[in-house]
């Protein structure tokens, strides 16, 4: 099966919106055994559209739009299809009620301009939007055509429930992602050696994130069995999770596993590691909060001694481990976790850019741990500080 997955929006032409929505669909076609060899992005220019919506179903048995349903003028893809089609767009007058219901419960009337979106070709049917007013629709067939609007929020679910319908092939292929900290991408190589590459059946690749070194290993579903093995007894504890896992998740369940209670007090990271344990739905059973110490006034006014600043620096190994503890106490939690560091551009006490200590306080306890990341810009250091201030955590016995 083939199929080819089209970005409509001007805005997705200049970069103001970077389309993502083509690759992800594109990502979730191809684990399921679809092929996508091309992805489109074009302007809402409504000739163009049709032109490429109509070569597109000509060439393949799937044609996925996303974007361009909205209420105004410049959203065209709806006619577009309509067009591409050959079939006339009919209004429906209980999607008409049901857009009108939308508005009426956020308080607001239905203005004119939506009433287009209560159209769709005929024959097609409705792709329900729970989050938004723009319906999609879709028409089964060969080829099928699908439209979903451009939100990410809005079409995800929507996607969800029509991937079973779509009569996708079985699954072939089995893929698996295994989650790393702390170890640069070349020495997970090295121990990888050669497992790395194309085999037959299977293949094993690397790529680097903020939240460490990901190894993916994916083909035929036992070859990646026997290589995810190899890979496990190779890594072994540089490996944090799998798949779907994330660390900030993955902290959240052991402490709700364990019954205990985290704060943290951020430097470097300016409060980015409670807002990816919050990011965690559920998490106020097991972070009760956090400070942001940025400067040394405020480290010390939340508790941290003086004198351990003025002898070893606000960033140093001394100063993350009475943050932590200096976390705990204030909060009354079972742990305190801290980061503190240097994210440049200039050095600062001496210390490189870079330069991040993580700690954690905990009843049987204080440990820390140092790391230098390469001087990738502020943004990186502080979203890898964040991720190892968790990874720390995670770690931890
Ligand atoms: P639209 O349905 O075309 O009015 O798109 C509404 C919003 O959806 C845009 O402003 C973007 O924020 C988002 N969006 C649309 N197309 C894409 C895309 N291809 N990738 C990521 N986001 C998109
Ligand atoms: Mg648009």
């Amino acid at each position: 099966m083939k199929a080819t997955v089209i970005g409509v929006g001007s805005e997705l032409i200049v970069g103001d919106t970077l389309d993502t929505n083509t690759a992800v669909i594109a990502a979730s076609l191809s684990d399921r055994g679809v092929s996508v060899v091309t992805t489109h992005r074009v302007a809402d220019e409504a000739g163009t559209l049709v032109q490429i919506l109509k070569e597109s179903l000509d060439r393949y048995d799937l044609v996925i739009t996303t974007g361009g349903l909205g209420p105004t003028p410049d959203d065209l893809t709806r006619e577009a299809w309509a067009e591409a089609l050959n079939r006339p767009l009919v209004l429906d007058e209980t999607m008409l009620k049901r857009i009108e219901a939308f508005f009426s419960k956020m308080g607001k009337t239905m203005l004119p301009l939506n009433k287009k979106q209560a159209k769709k070709p005929k024959g097609a049917r409705w792709l329900p939007n729970p989050r938004g007013t723009a319906p999609g629709f879709w028409l089964p067939g060969n080829p099928t055509a699908v439209a979903l609007p451009g939100p990410p929020h809005e079409w995800r679910p929507m996607w969800q429930q029509l991937v079973p319908q779509l009569g996708l092939p079985p699954k072939a292929t089995a893929k698996r992602t295994f989650k790393t900290f702390g170890v640069g991408e070349s020495e997970i190589a090295d121990r990888l050696g050669d497992l790395l590459g194309s085999h037959d059946g299977f293949e094993v690749a690397t790529y680097a994130k903020v939240d460490g070194v990901r190894v993916v290993v994916w083909g035929r579903e036992n070859e990646v069995q026997r290589a995810s093995k190899t890979v496990i007894k190779r890594l072994k504890k540089t490996i944090w999770g799998q798949d779907q896992d994330t660390l900030p998740g993955l902290v959240y369940r052991r402490l709700k596993h364990e019954g205990h209670t985290l704060a943290v007090m951020e430097s470097v990271t300016g409060g980015l590691v409670a807002k990816l344990i919050t990011d965690v739905p559920g998490a106020s059973a097991v972070f009760l909060g956090g400070m942001v110490s940025y400067t040394m006034g405020a480290k010390a006014h939340f508790g941290v001694s003086e004198a351990v600043l003025r002898e070893h620096g606000t960033v140093s190994e001394a100063a993350a481990l009475a943050m932590a503890e200096a976390a705990r106490v204030r909060l009354g939690t079972t742990y305190g976790l801290s980061v503190t560091g240097v994210a440049g551009p200039e050095p600062l006490e001496g210390q490189p850019v870079g330069r991040v200590f993580v700690a954690v306080a905990g009843p049987s306890g204080k440990r820390a741990r140092a790391y230098l990341f390469p001087d990738q810009g502020r943004e990186v250091i502080r979203q890898r500080a964040a991720y190892a201030a968790l990874a720390f955590f995670w770690s931890m016995p």
